[in-house]
């Protein structure tokens, strides 16, 4: 026996599980006037987003993804220069 234990890597996890990101169950994200077109993909929404915006929830999942992933990328490349 060496007394050296290999260490291994942490199992990936993603980065966000889809519908898990945001919790819209507070109330002041339902809009009780009537749906409105979706800030994101245009169908018809009673959700609205934290600026009081129409959003469906996995829409806005989707765009703070991409806005991290974009952020995580730049970080990276700013790193590196
Ligand atoms: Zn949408």
């Amino acid at each position: 026996m060496t007394g050296r234990k290999r260490r291994r890597a942490p199992p990936a996890e993603p980065a966000y599980r889809p519908g898990q990101l945001l919790d819209w169950t507070d109330s002041s994200h339902w809009d009780h006037s009537g749906p409105r077109p979706c800030r994101y993909c245009g169908f018809p929404t009673q959700l609205r987003d934290s600026h009081r915006a129409p959003a469906h929830k996995t829409c806005a999942e989707d765009a703070l993804a991409i806005q991290a992933a974009e952020a995580q990328a730049a970080y990276r490349l700013k790193g590196t220069t």
